[in-house]
Formats: C-alpha cells, sequence, structure tokens
C-alpha cells in the first residue's frame, strides 16, 4: 500500500512549497491537484467560455484531458497533449479556476486520476478536498492555512520580484474572493478534515511546519 499525505488549505497558506519540499525529504511524488484544475480552466479561457455559463463549461469539460508526468521530479500538466505548466499561474486563470471548480463534471473529470496517482506510488497530495473527498483513508493530513493580511502580503511580495507593480488592497480582496467560493461551494467545499492536523504558518517559518509535519508522521509510525 501507498502511503498517502493529504495537505488541504487556502491559496497562498504554503501548501506547495511545503509539499514540495516534504516530497523531497521523503521521496514523495508530490501531486499538485491545483494545477490539474487550472489546466481546465486555462483550456476554457482559450475557447471564451464564460464561467457563468454551465452548459458551456460542462460541454468544453468533455473535449479536455488532462494528464500527469514528470520531468526531472517536478510535475508537469499536459492539456490534450500540450504541456501547459507554464501557462496556469496568472491571476486570469487562478480566479477563472475557482469559479469552474464548482461544476460536477469538472470535479468528476480529476478525481479518478488524482485517486490512480495515489494509489501507484508514495504521494504528498495538495488541493482543496484531498482529505475530506479525494483520499478519504490518507495517512496523514495536514490543514494549512494563514491570515488573509499574511497570504496577501506573500502575493505582494511575490509578484513585486517578478516586476510587476501590485496592488496589495486587490490581492487581498481576489484571496477573499476565493476563499469564499471555495469554502462555499456545494460539492467537495475547502474545509478541514475531521482527523487532519491544523497549521496557521501566518506566524511561523516553511521549515518550522515540515519539521513539525515530519514530527507527526514520526510519531503516527511509532504507534502503528
Ligand atoms: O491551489 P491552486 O491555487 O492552484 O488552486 C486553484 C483553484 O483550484 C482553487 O482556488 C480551487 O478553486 C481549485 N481547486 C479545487 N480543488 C483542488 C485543488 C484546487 O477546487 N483539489
Amino acid at each position: 500500500m501507498s502511503y498517502q499525505i493529504a495537505i488541504d488549505g487556502p491559496a497562498g497558506a504554503g501548501k506547495s512549497t511545503i509539499a514540495k519540499g516534504l516530497a523531497k525529504k521523503l521521496n514523495f511524488i508530490y501531486v499538485d491537484t491545483g494545477a490539474m484544475y487550472r489546466a481546465i480552466a486555462l483550456y476554457m479561457i482559450r475557447k471564451g467560455i464564460h464561467a457563468k455559463d454551465s452548459a458551456a463549461v460542462e460541454g468544453a469539460c468533455q473535449e479536455v484531458e488532462v494528464e500527469i508526468t514528470y520531468q526531472s521530479g517536478e510535475q508537469q500538466v499536459m492539456l490534450n497533449g500540450e504541456n501547459v505548466t507554464g501557462l496556469i499561474r496568472t491571476e486570469e486563470v487562478g480566479n477563472m479556476t475557482s469559479a469552474i471548480s464548482v461544476y460536477p463534471m469538472v470535479r468528476k473529470k480529476l478525481l479518478d486520476l488524482q485517486r490512480t496517482l495515489a494509489a501507484k506510488a508514495d504521494v504528498i497530495m495538495d488541493g482543496r478536498d484531498i482529505g475530506t473527498c479525494v483520499l478519504p483513508q490518507a495517512d496523514l493530513k495536514i490543514y494549512l492555512t494563514a491570515s488573509v493580511e499574511a497570504r496577501a502580503e506573500r502575493r505582494y511580495k511575490e509578484l513585486l520580484e517578478k516586476g510587476q507593480e501590485p496592488v496589495l488592497a486587490e490581492i487581498a480582496k481576489d484571496i477573499e474572493e476565493r476563499d469564499y467560493r471555495d469554502m462555499h461551494r456545494e460539492i467537495s467545499p475547502l474545509k478541514q478534515a475531521e482527523d487532519a492536523v491544523f497549521f496557521d504558518s501566518s506566524n511561523m517559518g516553511i521549515d518550522e511546519v515540515m519539521e513539525a509535519i515530519l514530527k507527526i508522521k514520526a510519531d503516527k509510525q511509532l504507534c502503528r
């Protein structure tokens, strides 16, 4: 049986940095499920589909095939055979992703892929519904969050470093809207699984969170 670690939480809490770091330390495969939803959103943007047009979103979903491959240990997302990994990290794609991931058809499309990946190897998978829906039997579940202010500040710095001119208040507003949508959708909303360990990274460093997770994992194995 493969070992499964699920990390859920809102955008900007540090999930992917922590999951990647842990995967390296543990020699696990890192699966970024947000990237899969982002690939579908990119397809919708390219097709000019409006996120509120449920029939169009569901129709377009039938035309999409998402696959995951690995290059030098880095996850690559393939959209109908095209590697779109470098195209999905924009604010436009992020907002579209959150808007279309409310649809059952979109979620159903990715659920099997995610479960298949987790069955093949020891994985650390991050997203919004991994501990609650995708891998309810995961060996270790983490819910990682941080205050809106801390997350907006991190995003602001990232964008500044990229040479952009971000507005902190706009970033915070986007984060709040995305959190609200992800937490209040009908299917697989973002919430802490009952058996997940809670971390708030507002005032904790990435290394500190990683060390704490590794300790919980080691303690859990002792008790088996
Ligand atoms: O994690 P990331 O910011 O890439 O996720 C983008 C969006 O994809 C989230 O805001 C959420 O709406 C959606 N998502 C989801 N379920 C997942 C992963 C991501 O609904 N497991």
